[in-house]
C-alpha cells in the first residue's frame, strides 16, 4: 500500500471519489520537501534528476501508459549545456548529438537567401550548439530516472493545498501527499487548470491568465530512420547543416537537419491567416500523434528540399506513427506558482518553437527550481513560497525575453501569410474600381475624340465646304494648303472639328 495514498470510497454511482483530509499530513522527513511531479516530459525528468543529486525526494506522475518520445530537432547551446557537463553527462549526451555548423536560409525555389555560421561558437562561448531528435533527449533523460519513482498511467487531475501539504488527485481515483507539487504536465497543464480555477474563484487570478492560449500555426515533425547517404547526401555523421526554407507564396515554410546515425529531423509550419481560421479547426493541441498528419503531408510532399529531394522522401523514410502533426500555440502565464504548487516549462510558458527555446527554457526551469528547493530554510508555507518567488524572479525576465525572440522569429521565418483583406478593404477596392471606370469613361468622352480628330487630320482627309454644302473630300496626308490647290477642291478649308462633323455626316455616303 502506497504511504500517500489517502483514503477512498466507491460512491453509489460506481465512480472512486477521494476523501480529502482538512489537514494533509506532511509525508517529508521534516528536512527536505517531499516534491510530486505532475508529467514526465523533459522538463519533469531533468527536475527528477536534479533532485535526485541534492537528496531531495520525489515522486513523478505520467498520464500515459508508457513514456513515448515524439517531436524533431532540438538544439542545445551554451545556455543549459554546463549543467549536463556539470552533471557529468558530457560523454553521454555528445554521443546523442552532433555540433552545428551552419544554417542556410532559402526561398522554396532553393534560391538561397543567407547562411548563417555557428561553427565558431565553442570559441565564442565555449559550446558547440548541439543538434539532436528530441526523442533522444526524452530517451536519454527517462534512462537517468530510477523507474520506481514514476508512476505510470496517473493522470493528474487536480490540487488542492493548505499550509501543511498539498495533495493531487489523479483521474484514476487516487490521491498523492507531499510538500510541494510541481506541474511538468506541459502546455495543457492540468495542474495550472486546477490552480487557476482555485485562485479564480477567489478572485486572484488576473484576466491575462485567464484568456485563451493564443493560436495561428500547425506544423508537421518527424525525423527520418537512417538514410543511405549516397541518396541522401544530406545526412553526414561529422556535423549537423541546417536549412530554412521559406516557401514561395505558401503559408508553409520548413526546416531540416541532419542528426546522428544519418537520420534528418524535419518540421513544417503552415501559418493559419487569423487565429480565428485556427480555432475553427476546433483541434486541441495536447495529443501530439500520427492522427491528423496525413493529409497535411498530402500538401506539402512535393517541397523542395537540397539535394534535389523533396519532403515526401523524407516522409517515405519516416514511420507515419512517429510523424506528428500539432497545432502551436503560445502564451507566456504570470502566475507560476501558489502557496505549494508551481509551474516550470510549457505549463507556465507555452512558448513557438521558432527560437528553438521552448524546452531549454523548461530545462532551465528545472535547474532554478532545484536550487531553490535545495536552498529552502524550512518546510513553512512562508518558506516554500518565498523559494517560489525567488524562482519566478529568477526566471520570469529569461523566459520572457526568450518568448519576444521566438515571437519575432516567427514572424520572419513563417510570416509570409497576408492578412486577408476585410469588409473595408473590399469596400475600398470597389470604390478605386469605380473611380478606375469613370476615368475610363472620361477618356473615351474626351481624350479619345479628339485623337481620332487628330488621327483623320493629320493621316486622311480634308473635307471641304462647298458654297455651303458638304461636297468633297479631299486627298489624303495633304496639307490644307496643298489640298486647296487640287482642281477638284476649290473651296475654303473648315476647320478641324467642321471637318470632321462633315466628314461623319459625309464619310457614310461615300
Ligand atoms: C511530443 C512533443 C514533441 C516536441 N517536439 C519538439 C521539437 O521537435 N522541437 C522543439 O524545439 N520543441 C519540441 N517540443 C516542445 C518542447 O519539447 C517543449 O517546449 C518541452 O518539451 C517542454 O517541456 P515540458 O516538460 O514543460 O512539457 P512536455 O515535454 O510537453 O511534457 C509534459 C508531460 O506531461 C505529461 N502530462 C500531460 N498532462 C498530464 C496530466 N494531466 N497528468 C500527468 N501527466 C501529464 C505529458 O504526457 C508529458 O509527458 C515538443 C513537445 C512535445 C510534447
Amino acid at each position: 500500500m502506497n504511504p500517500h495514498r489517502a483514503n477512498e470510497k466507491t460512491d453509489e454511482l460506481g465512480e472512486t471519489t477521494a476523501k480529502y483530509p482538512s489537514q494533509l499530513p506532511p509525508v517529508s522527513d521534516g528536512k527536505n520537501p517531499h516534491v510530486l511531479i505532475a508529467g514526465a516530459g523533459l522538463g519533469g525528468l531533468f527536475l527528477a534528476i536534479l533532485l535526485d543529486r541534492a537528496g531531495i525526494p520525489y515522486e513523478i506522475f505520467e498520464r500515459m501508459a508508457e513514456v513515448k518520445s515524439l517531436g524533431s530537432v532540438m538544439g542545445l547551446n551554451a545556455n543549459i549545456l554546463p549543467v549536463f557537463y556539470q552533471l557529468g553527462l558530457e560523454q553521454e549526451l555528445d554521443a546523442l548529438t552532433l555540433p552545428n555548423t551552419t544554417l542556410q536560409i532559402m526561398y522554396g525555389s532553393m534560391k538561397k537567401v543567407a547562411t548563417l555560421h555557428t561553427k565558431n561558437q565553442r570559441d565564442l562561448v565555449g559550446y558547440d550548439y548541439r543538434m539532436f531528435a528530441r526523442p533522444k533527449l526524452h530517451e536519454f533523460l527517462l534512462s537517468k530516472v530510477n523507474a520506481d519513482k514514476i508512476h505510470l498511467n496517473k493522470k493528474v487531475l487536480s490540487v488542492i493545498q493548505n499550509k501543511d501539504g498539498a495533495m493531487i488527485r489523479c483521474a484514476d481515483g487516487t490521491t498523492y501527499h507531499g510538500d510541494i507539487v510541481v506541474g511538468a504536465d506541459g502546455a495543457y497543464s492540468a495542474i495550472r487548470q486546477s490552480l487557476y480555477k482555485q485562485l479564480q474563484d477567489r478572485d486572484l487570478l488576473p484576466p491575462s491568465d485567464a484568456k485563451e492560449m493564443n493560436k495561428g500555426y500547425v506544423c508537421l515533425v518527424g525525423t527520418t530512420t537512417s538514410l543511405d547517404p549516397a541518396k541522401f547526401p544530406l545526412v553526414r555523421d561529422e556535423r549537423s547543416d541546417g536549412y530554412q526554407v521559406i516557401g514561395d507564396g505558401t503559408p508553409y515554410s520548413w526546416t531540416i537537419f541532419n542528426v546522428p546515425n544519418n537520420c534528418v529531423c524535419y518540421v513544417v509550419v503552415c501559418q493559419y491567416a487569423s487565429q480565428a481560421e485556427c480555432e475553427d479547426e476546433k483541434f486541441r493541441n495536447s495529443e501530439w500523434g500520427p492522427d491528423r498528419s496525413a493529409a497535411m503531408m498530402k500538401k506539402v510532399k512535393d517541397f523542395k528540399i537540397p539535394h534535389g529531394l523533396t519532403l515526401g522522401d523524407l516522409f517515405d523514410h519516416t514511420p507515419h506513427d512517429k510523424i506528428s502533426r500539432i497545432y502551436l500555440e503560445d502564451q507566456l502565464f504570470t502566475t507560476w506558482s501558489s502557496g505549494r504548487t508551481v509551474l516550470i516549462g510549457d505549463a507556465a510558458h507555452k512558448m513557438l518553437p521558432s527560437a528553438g527555446q521552448g524546452a531549454v527554457c523548461a530545462l532551465q526551469d528545472a535547474v532554478v527550481l532545484a536550487n531553490c528547493l535545495y536552498d529552502l530554510e524550512s518546510l513553512s508555507q512562508e518558506s516554500i513560497e518565498k523559494a517560489m518567488q525567488d524562482y519566478k524572479e529568477q526566471r520570469y525576465p529569461i523566459v520572457k525575453a526568450q518568448t519576444d525572440q521566438s515571437n519575432i522569429n516567427a514572424m520572419i521565418l513563417h510570416g509570409q501569410v497576408r492578412a486577408k483583406p476585410n469588409n473595408a478593404c473590399y469596400l475600398l477596392l470597389l470604390l478605386l474600381l469605380l473611380l478606375l471606370l469613370l476615368l475610363l469613361l472620361l477618356l473615351l468622352l474626351f481624350l479619345l475624340p479628339s485623337l481620332i480628330i487628330r488621327e483623320f487630320s493629320m493621316h486622311l482627309i480634308i473635307v471641304i465646304d462647298h458654297n455651303g454644302e458638304d461636297c468633297a473630300l479631299c486627298c489624303s496626308e495633304m496639307a490644307p494648303s496643298e489640298c486647296q490647290r487640287q482642281s477638284h477642291c476649290q473651296k475654303r478649308v473648315v476647320p478641324t472639328s467642321d471637318r470632321i462633323l462633315a466628314l461623319g455626316a459625309k464619310a457614310r455616303d461615300w
